[in-house]
């Protein structure tokens, strides 16, 4: 028992930087919003299952019909969904190394097999040998995410058609949970003329509702008509769409925060690529991505610091989500400290 209130109390005095959530919680005017939304809600009844006035409001924001979308208790609940609908039991699906670790999970649980083409470091690649090689595998689906995780990377939408004309009728998805963090163009407008093509979304990154659950997949009507014959019923309760409508209601204030994260993210860049104990990556997203062969030193002091980031298997390489000015200076503080100790 002693030891869960000290573990409880570290923990809400940790720095989350691992997750890539948005370091900021609802502005005092969203929260107004949220609380008029709760105060509104027929607790007593079940959730409107189709999810009209949700798919309306998000809809109106990405410029599609509310038709083409479904939402999901986090766009997790609808990666796990179309890759069991798209690959199947057997199937081969086809990704990045390294990509969202989410992936593996879903496919190995339909039995599929998951084949992963290697990247650079930072994230970049030859799609034209990423294109062959998929091919030769004879994938069934081919899912990424852009910008990917962890690297940042991010494929132009010329570069995402490429990947779908190279791949000839065979699905693909387009994991844009944090497309908005990115100067690259959504693969949205490419849904018209690709009945292959998905999109997934998520409102726990940009729009800081990681606590709601709620993400959304996006394709072309008779794609999103058939697979929502088959999709759970009431998927989201009632509060989390009544919160995500009242949210999508400003995208303006959304808008801000996104802004400053970019602009934190460039000037940690900026800071970070002048350390020589570490090397960092360019990052379309809202984290950034690197690798330190003296990482184990450079977790103490964080650890001291009570900063928590997120580590690979690999023993050398990290990402840490870019969050609130006041956290990304004493992440700085504490990499300066790393910096300065060992020279
Ligand atoms: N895709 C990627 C690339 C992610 O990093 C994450 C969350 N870490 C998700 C999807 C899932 O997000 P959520 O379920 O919160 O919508």
């Amino acid at each position: 028992m002693e030891n869960k209130v000290t573990y409880q109390a570290r923990q809400s005095g940790k720095i989350m930087l691992n997750a890539n959530e948005s370091g900021e919680n609802l502005t005092a005017q969203m929260m107004d919003r949220v609380v008029e939304a709760i105060r509104n809600t027929a607790f007593n009844r079940y959730p409107e299952n189709s999810q009209v006035k949700l798919r309306e409001a998000y809809a109106s924001v990405i410029g599609v019909n509310a038709d083409q979308i479904i939402a999901g208790n986090g766009s997790d609940q609808l990666l796990g969904y179309l890759i069991g609908k798209l690959a199947g039991v057997d199937g081969t699906v086809y990704t990045f190394d390294p990509d969202f670790s989410m992936y593996d999970y879903y496919t190995s649980s339909y039995g599929s097999q998951i084949i992963k083409y290697p990247c650079d470091e930072d994230g970049s690649l030859d799609l034209d040998s990423f294109i062959r090689y998929g091919n030769d595998q004879n994938a069934d689906l081919v899912i990424f995410s852009n910008p990917n995780n962890p690297s940042g990377h991010c494929l132009s939408i010329e570069e995402v058609e490429k990947v779908i004309q190279g791949f000839d009728g065979t699905p693909v998805i387009v994991d844009e949970a944090y497309i908005e963090f990115a100067d690259e163009a959504s693969a949205i407008s490419l849904l018209d003329q690709y009945p292959q093509l998905y999109v997934t979304r998520t409102l726990s990154k940009a729009y800081g509702l990681a606590g709601m659950r709620v993400g959304f997949a996006i394709g072309q009507k008779q794609n999103m008509d058939a697979l929502r014959e088959g999709y759970v019923p009431y998927a989201l309760s009632t509060p989390a769409m009544e919160i995500a409508c009242a949210i999508l209601s400003d995208p303006g204030a959304v808008q801000n925060r996104i802004c400053e994260i970019k602009a934190q993210r460039q000037k940690m860049l900026e800071i970070m690529k002048q350390m020589k104990c570490l090397t960092v990556y360019d990052s379309q997203a809202n984290f950034i991505y690197g690798r330190t062969e003296e990482r184990d030193r450079l977790c103490a002091i964080l650890d001291e610091e009570g900063i928590v980031i997120r580590l690979y298997g690999d023993g050398s390489t990290f990402r840490i989500t870019v969050s609130t000015q006041q956290e990304n200076s004493l992440l700085l503080q504490a990499l300066q400290r790393f910096e300065g100790e060992g020279q």
